[in-house]
């Protein structure tokens, strides 16, 4: 069994790392919050004061953090100048690409292997250890962190070098902002129209129109009962979720001259629905924007 630090335990890295403390590694947490570190303490974790202490002495260092500025400041600034020679890091956070790939470059002139794993599945994966993992890094790397992303997840893909695990999560929440919006969209027309929200379903969800927007996370209550529309949109996802990682896939597309005009039109929407007091409500609830965009 090895011994992990694991740096930013809230939501996701919280029930995360407990699994890992299930499967019998040793697991040295570390977050700004006391009150999250005491849960930790609470599942049997040792604790530390610093990033950089989470990372002595440790075979793995796994990160959970909000963003790249936080990434980039707990490696650059602790874990790189505290790890002991050859410790494998694993970055789960949700990051640009070009932060990604610096801190792992940062991480390579030391010697240190690492891959970017960020993860899809949401706060109920994280606690089943259900999780998507979609992992960049030189392929040692990976075969090194497969073990651990095993226990925290259920599908694990390589996407290829340093970085493509991020661009693989961007990639796939731009496609999923602008389904979710085009679903929203036909479900008020079709209301406009006289048609049944089950009768569409019953259709698109068999028809061209299919997709996880729909046939999983449905926007209007009835169809998929255990979707957010049926709880008035308690998230699951929030919009403020929704709309960083539509930034980071727009921030990319300017970066590496893509052009995403629906992933850019998806996000000016989502900052529209977020900025209207809806950031901590479920990203499906744009929906209701749309239809009083309609009135
Ligand atoms: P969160 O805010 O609950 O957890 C982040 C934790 O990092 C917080 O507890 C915070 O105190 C800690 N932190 C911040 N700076 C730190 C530092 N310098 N040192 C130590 N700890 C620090 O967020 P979350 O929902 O767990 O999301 C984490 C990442 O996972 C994000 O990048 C997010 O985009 C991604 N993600 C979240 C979900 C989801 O459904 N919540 C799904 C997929 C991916």
């Amino acid at each position: 069994m090895a011994s992990i630090g694991f740096i930013g335990v809230g939501n996701m890295g919280g029930p995360m790392a407990r699994n890992l403390l299930k499967a019998g590694h040793a697991v040295t947490a570390f977050d700004l919050s006391e009150a999250l570190l005491k849960t930790m303490a609470d599942a049997g974790a040792k604790t530390a004061g610093s990033a950089a202490e989470a990372a002595l002495e440790v075979d793995v260092v796994i990160t959970m953090l909000p963003a790249g500025q936080h990434v980039k400041s707990v490696y650059v600034g602790e874990v790189l100048g505290h790890a002991k020679p050859g410790a494998l890091f694993i970055d789960c956070s949700t990051i640009d690409v070009e932060s990604a790939r610096e801190v792992a470059a940062a991480a390579a002139e030391k010697g240190f292997p690492m891959v970017d794993a960020p993860v899809s599945g949401g706060v109920g994966g994280a606690e089943a250890g259900t999780l998507t993992f979609m992992v960049g890094g030189p392929e040692e790397a990976y075969e090194a962190a497969r073990p651990f992303l095993d226990v925290m997840g259920k599908t694990i893909v390589h996407c290829g070098g340093a970085g493509n695990g991020q661009a693989a999560k961007i990639c796939n929440n731009m496609m999923l902002g602008i389904q979710m919006i085009s679903v929203a969209e036909a479900f008020v027309l079709a209301e406009k129209l006289g048609l049944d929200h089950q009768k569409l379903f019953d259709v698109s969800s068999k028809a061209s129109g299919q997709c996880w927007s729909l046939t999983t996370y449905c926007p209007v209550p009835g169809p998929v009962p255990t979707s957010p529309a049926n709880r008035d949109y308690q998230p699951g996802f929030t919009a403020a979720m929704m709309l960083k990682d539509l930034k980071l896939s727009q921030d990319a597309a300017g970066a590496f001259d893509a052009d995403t005009a629906l992933g850019r039109h998806a996000m000016s929407l989502y900052e529209a629905y977020a900025g209207a007091g809806n950031e901590g409500v479920d990203f499906s609830g744009i929906i209701k924007m749309i239809r009083e965009a309609a009135g």
